[in-house]
Order: structure tokens, then sequence, then C-alpha cells
């Protein structure tokens, strides 16, 4: 069948239709020989001999048109209705994949990867403003895809607006000023299309907005209708200015408008734009890494097709198969890449560790405790991969407390009782240094030299400390990203040891791996992970592919469970009261905030404002301090070690603290706007409390403005402790893309929105990707070529991929 006649006889039919449903099917009544029109459409369509299944939806589509141009205007909106779904459902049929040449393919690849100066219309000013977002090629902006859409092709009057719904109306602008609603100021603005009025709203506006519109302008309107006071009002709304001259008419937004994330001070329109014209010429030059046989069996359309449609969707059925299609080829690729990856590990060789053991023995008399079952399991595992001839790629789970920090020293103790030096890597500096102290306690009676790599140290230390690291004078060099640096060299690096994991990317991994030693002759080190962030097993087969994984599922004995407790506005003056009973018993506080300073949108507290008036205020008898990420390093350090030292008492801070921190005399964890973060970062932030002897607790105050499914999602805080079943949780409510937001999980960044978020995809193309290597392992011929350019291509960088042809 010829599917492109196909969708050239659809549009012709849709067009009419579409006109006529314009603002509110305005223009119904002036359409004539509608029935004459499709009958003849829809007897070529037959002709082309569709499948059953397309000629049977053909059929239903003519049979709506039957005495079409003799209905009453009622029945004839019904039938258009109709017959525009009958015509989408026809029109997302999946296309048959073409198939490009091998070298042709190769040509096509590195014309995507045209720099975007090369557009008509993109100078170099414009050009640097896009590369700021990331924006530096043609396929850049091909993947720039909409984070959502707007259904404008149904413009409604503003008398026919329906409360709770979206809507879009287009009107004049009749009145634009500041009102007072007690202590605050609302801009409003008044548009009407003659049959109402509209009022707009914003709650949050700068003085530019006031000039921005003017009266006697069109403009379209589209946001969700609420009433107040009896009347349709839209807050917030998407507001998009009409010129009158005609040229600028023609630009009218209609049917479907893609929204971008926000790029600069670009107008939505521009954006557009930009995008519009970059796909109108290269789509059609992209090239799909997914074979022909998985992309029908998953009813995928072709690359190109999906890439317009998804930034131009023709209906909101096909923007969704568009979508759909884009995230599987983009996770087929990636599950190549990371079954690839895997069986080139396999077949590296590594060092093969066998020490007698005195190290650990002697640590093990230095610790204050005795490692729990868990501990011991995972240690006897990992020494079992270090012994063995190939380099080890293990992660640890853990939850925040189990203990993983000893666990790793106790490894790099069997690398360096071996001669080889060890290096842990941490996302912080205060990490770091957290390590580097309490580690110093413990090996310098053990005759090991320890030392901290972080950017802040001097020049000239710095210089000095990588000698001493290149020459093997330091057995174990604990640091940040400073350890990844390229100056950085290992005499002999025998084990790098990755904390809380979610920090780092994959890249950062190999970049961390090739310091090691021979790394040119082709001995890897051993590379150990640990992660507080617990990945559901659903997930972490791809998230971790790569990696063989290992469990604490034990925290030391006597720690007691953090009592949680999820609060509203209201209850605030209960939540300080319980901070100032802590107080009082000589316990310490957190206060974490979600934003650091306050933004002109967003009325959130922020850490620096509170930390004055809490001080003020709240604990005047106490001390309160104050750490964010926007600190220089030794202010942050000196408040640490305030807090540590407990002459700071309440600590208000940012999530800077998620991740390590170790102050076992801190018993109270309020987390003001808990509902803006994921469950398994609360989680986390909990997990700094409930570290010492006393009973914890953990208060999650939610904002004033939160539905009752907030609420639902916190109190499973309440309910449990058990990081696994939180993780499951978030990954039910809110998916996994977000749930990992793909950095956490150590993987490079994805061009389709939420790839991740669909499981059952995620699965099918993990399952099609493996079953395609077994047939195809060296991705020979044609087709295997092709996967293999497209990898390369796309892949390469960011997964880290040493060796695709
Ligand atoms: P995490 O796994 O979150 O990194 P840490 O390694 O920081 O946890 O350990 C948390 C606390 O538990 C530390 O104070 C550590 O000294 C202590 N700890 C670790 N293992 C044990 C154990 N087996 N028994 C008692 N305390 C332990
Ligand atoms: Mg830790």
């Amino acid at each position: 069948m010829d599917s492109k006649r196909l969708s050239e006889i659809l549009e012709a039919l849709s067009k009419p239709l579409r006109f006529a449903s314009k603002d509110g099917f305005q223009h119904l009544g002036s359409l004539k020989s509608v029935e004459p029109l499709a009958s003849s459409l829809l007897k070529e369509a037959i002709a082309l001999k569709p499948s059953p299944e397309v000629l049977s939806r053909i059929e239903d589509l003519k049979g709506l048109f039957t005495g079409f141009d003799g209905m009453d205007l009622e029945s004839k909106r019904e039938r258009v209705e109709r017959a525009f779904e009958a015509i989408d459902s026809i029109s997302s049929r999946p296309s048959p994949v073409p198939v490009v040449e091998p070298a042709e393919a190769v040509r096509r690849l590195a014309l995507l990867k045209t720099p975007l100066t090369f557009i008509k219309g993109i100078g170099p000013k414009l050009a640097e403003r896009l590369e700021k977002k990331g924006l530096s090629t043609v396929e850049d902006i091909l993947y720039f895809l909409p984070i959502r859409y707007e259904d404008r092709s149904r413009i409604k009057r503003i008398r026919e607006l329906t409360p709770g719904v979206s809507e879009a109306i287009t009107g004049e602008v009749l009145a634009i000023g500041e009102a007072r609603y007690g202590r605050r100021r609302v801009l409003e603005m008044a548009v009407s299309d003659g049959s109402a009025i509209l009022k707009v709203k914003w709650f949050h506006f700068s003085a530019h907005y006031k000039k921005r519109y003017k009266n006697g302008q069109r403009v379209i309107v589209f946001g969700q209708v609420s009433t107040f006071g009896g009347q349709n009002e839209m807050v917030h709304p998407d507001i998009e200015i009409l010129s009158d001259d005609d040229a600028a008419h023609a630009e009218e937004p209609q049917g479907i408008v893609p929204v971008y994330s926000q790029v600069e001070n670009f107008h939505q329109k521009t954006i557009r734009k930009i995008v519009k014209a970059v796909v109108d010429d290269y789509a059609r030059k992209a090239v799909s890494g997914v074979p022909a046989g998985v992309a029908e069996r998953h009813g995928l359309i072709d690359l190109a097709s999906a890439m317009r449609e998804a930034h131009a969707p023709s209906s909101p059925q096909s923007s969704a198969v568009a979508k759909k299609s884009l995230a599987f080829d983009e996770l087929f690729l990636l599950e190549t890449g990371l079954a690839l990856r895997r069986a080139s590990i396999k077949k590296e060789s590594g060092i093969s560790f066998k020490p007698a053991g005195r190290l650990e023995d002697g640590l093990k008399k230095l610790l204050p405790f005795k490692l729990t079952g868990a501990q011991a399991r995972v240690l006897h595992e990992i020494k079992k991969d270090m012994s063995a001839p190939h380099p080890m790629n293990r992660l640890i789970q853990g939850d925040v407390g189990c203990g993983k920090t000893v666990v790793s020293l106790l490894s790099a103790l069997a690398a360096i009782e071996c001669g080889y030096q060890a290096a842990i890597m941490a996302p912080t500096e205060i990490l770091a240094e957290q390590h580097y102290l309490l580690t110093r306690k413990y090996v310098d009676g053990l005759g090991v030299r320890a030392v901290l790599l972080t950017g802040r140290a001097t020049k000239a230390a710095r210089k000095k400390m990588l000698a001493t690291v290149a020459q093997g004078e330091a057995d174990l060099v604990i640091g940040t990203h400073a350890l990844i640096q390229k100056d950085v060299e290992f005499a002999k690096l025998g084990l790098a040891v990755i904390d809380e994991q979610h920090r780092f990317g994959v890249v950062q991994r190999g970049m961390l791996k090739r310091k090691g030693f021979g790394a040119d002759k082709g001995i890897s080190p051993d590379i150990l992970i640990m992660t507080a962030t617990p990945i559901p097993r659903t997930l972490s087969m791809t998230v971790f592919g790569d990696l063989d994984v290992s469990i604490i599922d034990e925290l030391p004995p006597g720690r007691k469970p953090v009592k949680t407790k999820v609060l509203k506005e209201k209850d605030r003056a209960a939540a300080y009261e319980s901070i100032r009973r802590a107080l009082m018993a000589g316990s310490q506080a957190y206060i974490v905030y979600p934003l650091v300073e306050e933004s002109k949108e967003v009325s959130l507290r922020d850490a620096t404002n509170m930390q004055e008036q809490l001080q003020k205020d709240i604990f005047k008898e106490w001390t309160v301090g104050l750490l964010h990420g926007r600190m220089k390093a030794d202010e942050k350090e000196a408040v640490m070690k305030a807090f540590k030292g407990r002459s700071v008492h309440v600590l208000v801070s940012t999530t800077v603290i998620e991740v390590g921190v170790d102050v076992p005399n801190a018993t109270v964890m309020l987390i003001e706007h808990a509902e803006r973060f994921g469950l398994a970062q609360l989680h986390q932030l909990r997990g700094r409390v409930g570290r010492g002897e006393k009973e914890s607790v953990c208060l999650l105050v939610a904002g004033w403005t939160n539905s009752e499914d907030t609420y639902k999602r916190l109190k499973v805080m309440e309910e449990t402790n058990d990081g696994f079943r939180i993780a499951e949780e978030d990954l039910k409510i809110r998916g996994p893309g977000d749930f990992i937001g793909t950095r956490q999980a150590g993987l490079p960044d994805f061009r389709t929105e939420g790839a991740l978020s669909d499981l059952t995809l995620l699965k099918k193309a993990r399952e099609e990707a493996i079953s395609y290597l077994k047939k195809n392992p060296e991705l020979s011929g044609p087709e295997g070529i092709i996967v293999k350019k497209v990898l390369k291509a796309r892949w390469q960088e960011r997964l880290e991929l040493a060796e695709i042809g």
C-alpha cells in the first residue's frame, strides 16, 4: 500500500474540517459539499488496498459523511469530531521503517552534527544563547523535544469556558492594572471576545508585564479555567500576543502547539520558529539505530516522522506514538551499548589481589564495633572479586547508616597490602574531608599513608600532593572530582571506590578507571561503587546493567528507627516546640529548605532568610547556623565543624547535607516544603538523624497549598524506614524517570523526556537489544553496521564505549 498517498488523502480531507472547527466550530456553516469530497477521496483511499484493519476504519470514516451536507450544525459538529478521531486512528498506523545504505547513514549522521550557525536565521549571537542551553548542533535541536503541548485546536468562546479544564480563548485586552487583596498585590487583565470577559491574574509578576500588554491588543490565552466570585478567570496562563498585520496572522498558533523548555529569554514563538526550521530541513536525515524487524514488532514509526510528530503533532495520539518511537530508539541503543560494555568488561584483564589480611585484622582491632553480618558478607563478596584476575565492577547498595564506609576502607586496605594504591572518591568536599579525618584516625597507626585531594588545595600544595600520588608515596587517596582531573596520575592504582555514586555519571566512572595501573597496558583497576539510593530490582538491571550488586540489608545494632510525622502549616508551632525540647535535652537539629535564595517566582521559605528569622525569634537562646551550596568551602567547613562541636545547635540548610554527613548528636530533622522532594530524597535526608543512642524524629512540613495526594505520598514516610520500600513507592508514584533522574542512576542524560519512565518499554528494549546482539554479536552486515554507526554517533561519548567500529 502507498502509505504516503494515504496520508495525503487524509490530509486533504482534514484540511476543510480543521478550518470548520476553528474558533469553536464557527465556520461549520460555511462548509459546503463535504459529502462528495469525502466520498471521492476515500474511494481513492480504498483503491490503495490497505490492510483489512485500516480498510474497515476508512469505511467507517466514509459512513460519517453520508448525508452530511443536509445535516443541522449540531449533528455536523458531532460528525466532524468523530471524523477527526477516525482519521487519527488511521494515520497513526506505523509506517514502514525506511532502510538506508550504511554509507548514506554515515553521511547523514555527520550531517546531523551541523552547527546551528549554518541554519538560515541563526546568527552567532543567537547560536551562543542556544549553546548555553546545550543546543549546538542540528541534532541537539531535533532532540530538543517539547516539554508539553497545548491543544489550541479548539478555541473556545469565553462564555462557554468550563472551570477546571485547560482551554484556549482569543480576544482583546480591555484593561490591565494592579489590584490588592488584603496585603497581596495582584496584576489583573481583562480580555473580551464579545461573548464575555475573562479575568487574567498574576500573583507573581514583574514590572515589564504591565508594559507587555496594551489595551486593544489581540491575544490568545491558554490556561486552566477557574472561577472567582462567579466570574471565569485564568491564573498565570500562557499568553501569546497577536499582531495585526497579515503576515503575523499567518503565524497564529493553531492546532496542537508545542511548548519548549525555556531558553534564555526567548519567546516560545522564537523557539518554535527555530525548531521548526531545523525539523523541516533535517528531520528526514535522522537515522534510527533500531533494526526494521524490531521497529515493526513494537509498532514504531520511522525516526523522521517521529521527530516531526513530536514537535508538531497532528493529534494527541500521534504525539504519543512519536514519543514512544523516539524513546524506544534511545533505550534500544542504550541497552545495546550496555550489553557491549558488559561483554568487553568480561574480557578485560585485571589485578588479582591476594592479601594475607594483616591490615584488615589491624583495622578490625581498632574499630569500636564488630562488623554486622551483612557487612561481613558483602566484604567477602568484594574480596572474592578482588582476588579474581578480572576487574571488579561491584555496586554496594545499602541504606543510609548501614556502614558502607568501613567496608570500603577494608577493601582499600586489601589492595594496599598487596602493594597497590587505593582511591576513594566522594561527591562533596565536606564528605571527602569527613572520610579523610575518620580514615586517618584508623590507618595512621597501621602505617598506611593517606592523603586528601580536593579542589581547594592551593596550587603549590596540590602540586606536592600530586607528586606523592604519582610516586607512590601515598597509599590511600581520598578526594572529590579533583581525583579525576587530567593532571592526577597514580603510581599504581589498584582499587577505586566511588561513594554515593548517584552523584557521579557512568562517564566519571570510566575516567577514574583509566587512571588505573597500566590502563595503557590493558589492565584495569577494580571498581567499587557505593550508593544509599535503593534502586528497585525492576530498574537496577538496566541502570546498573554492567555491575554486580551487593546489598547491605542490616543496620548496626542498637539503632532506633527514626519516628516520622507529616505536618501541615498549622502545626508549625508544635514542630518548633519539639526542636526546643531536643535542644533542651542537649541534642541538635537540622532544618532543611529546598531553595537557597528567595526566588521571585516561587514563594518558598528559603534557608538564608529563615536562618536569620529563626535565630532572631524562635531559637533566640540557641545558635542557628547556615549551610548551603553557594557558600565558600571554608565557610561550609567552619559551620560543619561548629555543628559537630555543638557550638551551633540548629543547622539550617539546603540539601547539601543530604549525603553522608554524620553528626550522631543531631536528633531532629525538620524538612520544609517536604512536598518538593521525592520520597527517596526525603529518606536520604532523614538518614542524617537516628545515628546515635537517642530517639530521633523527622518532621515533614508540607506547604499550605497542598492536596490530599501530597499528604498520602508523604504518609509513606511515616509508615516505613525501609529504603527499598520507599523506593518502590516512589517508583509507583513518580515513575522511574523522575525517580532516578538519570544522573542519580549514573546514566547519561536522556534526550527523550521520560524515556525511562515507561518500564515496560525499557524492558522490551532491553530484551530486543540482547536478543539482537545474540544473533549479531559483531554488529555486522548492513543493518548491524548501521546500529554500530548510530551507537557510535549518539552514545559512544555518553556511555564511554571504548571499541565500537
Ligand atoms: P553509610 O552506609 O550511610 O555510609 P556510615 O558508613 O557512615 O554509613 O556508617 C554510619 C555510622 O555507623 C558510622 O558512625 C559508623 O561508624 C557506624 N558503624 C558502621 N558499622 C558499624 C557496626 N558494624 N556497628 C556499629 N556501628 C557501625
Ligand atoms: Mg556513606
